[in-house]
């Protein structure tokens, strides 16, 4: 990194940097910036607060765990300590966040709030600001998160009440209400999960459920739902695997309509597609709405001075008000100039081919598809401005084998499938789609196909590998 103009007291000063600067030091940050390390491509992170992962660190509560399983939260080239359990606490994320960026030796310029950043026409670079300096590169990668800011919904007469109000963010632990009456407003995994917390404190939390929502339970029989539903995905259609879940769903949790909590007409995973909505995966709220510890209430009407009025009518007095409402992008008060981002701050072309825009941009983990999401835009951007499938540390190869799979799933954005998810290209052709996908098992002969794609697979693959091996010991 070299300094490009002296500072004169009101200017402030320039740095160039070598290697593309990444805005955000969550793990989307981090995966990318050791992804290009092992490419070979040097970078700088710029992170406002003062740690790696500060969403982990700073804004979630206590309890928190990892709502999937490790094995579909783990960053590229490098996986969970062996005996982390099957989903990890926060705590535990956050100390394979720091082994992480010691083990790729990352180590982000902290307090740095990126305050705008544009591409220059003229210099052809981009100018990235921050209280105090001005950083320059030929590449910015934006890693700031889906989750920047909480959302903070206007509920009429919010003003006017005395108790506390907190968004989820702020929130660390029951132990700060209990005995309390709280009023939950959304019902999403945090909605749900905080609930539950306040009922572990003996407060009595009233849970507002606007629209409908998918429950899901967190494991069936034994395993993870989301393990389920992508192994289903590889077999069956995505509409099948929806009604699959839904049936499972009502022998295992019951039938959710009569506590209040009306299902979309669309499946989980359709949806989630669609729209981003997350599923709630079940970890025990459910059966506190049962035995009625948490209600469920209606939309609020308005909010009153010690309470609340709901839109069947009730009235309700109110400790304090906890806002579950989620998250939102900061990409549109910082980023200016390109029109690669939505209103909203997420890149509108969706996944999976959001992750490049024009003039050295980049974006990584705004999928909507959690980590998982992550490391494949991580993927791509290394492979992109390192120029190096095949290029030591080859980051595909090195991710878990209980990864890859679900690695390839989430590249089916492309048209190469049908809806029904066979390849479009019928036997013995579609075993071979663009940008290096393969399909192996969909020729509908069984095991004689399998063995006929996996042997065109491989001799297809090797031929790239040792021509790119090749052409880099000519370098
Ligand atoms: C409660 C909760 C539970 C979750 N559980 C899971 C789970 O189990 N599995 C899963 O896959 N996903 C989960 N997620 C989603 C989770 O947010 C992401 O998986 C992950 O944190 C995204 O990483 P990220 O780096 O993209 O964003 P973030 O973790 O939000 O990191 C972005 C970083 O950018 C920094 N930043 C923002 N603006 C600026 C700026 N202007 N200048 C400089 N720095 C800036 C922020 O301070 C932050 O450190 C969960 C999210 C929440 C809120």
């Amino acid at each position: 990194m070299g300094s490009c103009k002296e500072d004169n007291g009101n200017l402030p000063n320039c740095l160039w940097v070598e290697g593309p600067i990444i805005v955000g030091a969550g793990p989307s940050g981090l995966a990318v910036s050791a992804c290009l390390k092992e490419n070979g491509v040097p970078s700088v992170i710029l992170e406002r607060s003062d740690c790696i992962a500060s969403l982990w660190q700073q804004k979630t509560y206590d309890r928190l765990k990892l709502h999937l399983p490790k094995q579909f939260c783990e960053l590229p080239l490098l996986g969970f300590p062996e005996n982390f359990p099957k989903y990890p606490t926060k705590h535990q994320f956050i100390s394979y966040m720091e082994s992480y960026a010691k083990h790729f030796s990352i180590e982000p310029k902290f307090k740095q709030v990126v305050q705008r950043a544009e591409f220059d026409q003229v210099s052809g670079v981009w100018r990235v600001q921050t209280q105090n300096f001005e950083y320059v590169s030929r590449w910015i990668i934006v890693a700031t998160g889906e989750n920047a800011e909480p959302k903070i919904p206007e509920i009429p007469g919010s003003e006017r009440f005395e108790g506390p109000v907190v968004h989820t963010s702020g929130y660390r632990s029951g132990s700060e209400f209990k005995h309390q009456r709280v009023l939950v407003v959304g019902c999403g995994n945090s909605g749900m999960e905080v609930s539950l917390d306040l009922c572990r404190y003996n407060a009595s939390p009233h849970m507002v459920v606007r629209s409908t929502i998918h429950i899901l339970p967190r494991e069936m029989f034994g395993l993870s739902t989301f393990g389920i539903a992508m192994a289903l995905l590889k077999w069956i259609p995505l509409r099948l695997v929806d009604k699959l879940l839904l049936l499972m769903a009502n022998f295992t949790l019951g039938n959710t309509d009569r506590l209040g909590l009306h299902r979309p007409k669309t499946g989980p995973i359709e949806l989630k597609n669609a729209t981003g909505k997350t599923p709630v995966l079940d970890v025990g709220a459910l059966s506190q709405i049962k035995s009625g510890n948490i209600k469920v209430m209606e939309g609020v009407r308005e909010i009153t001075r010690k309470g609340a009025k709901f839109m069947d009518g009730q009235e309700r007095e109110f400790d304090s008000i906890i806002l579950a409402t989620g998250y939102k992008s900061n990409v549109p008060s910082w980023f200016k100039g390109s029109d690669f981002f939505t209103e909203e701050g997420m890149p509108k072309t969706p996944f999976p081919s959001g992750w490049k825009g024009e003039n050295g941009l980049y974006a990584v983990g705004f999928t909507r598809r959690g980590l998982l999401g992550t490391s494949a835009d991580a993927f791509n951007i290394s492979r992109d401005i390192g120029g190096g499938f095949g290029c030591p540390g080859i980051p595909f190869f090195n991710l878990s084998p209980s990864i890859t799979p679900v690695f390839i799933l989430l590249f089916l954005g492309s048209d190469f499938f049908t809806e029904e998810g066979m390849p479009k290209t019928p036997f013995p052709s579609g075993w071979k789609g663009e940008n290096g996908l393969y399909a192996v098992g969909f020729t509908r002969r069984g095991l004689l196909g399998t063995s006929a794609d996996a042997f065109n697979i491989s001799r297809d693959i090797g031929d790239q590998w040792r021509a790119l091996r090749d052409s880099n010991l000519q370098r």
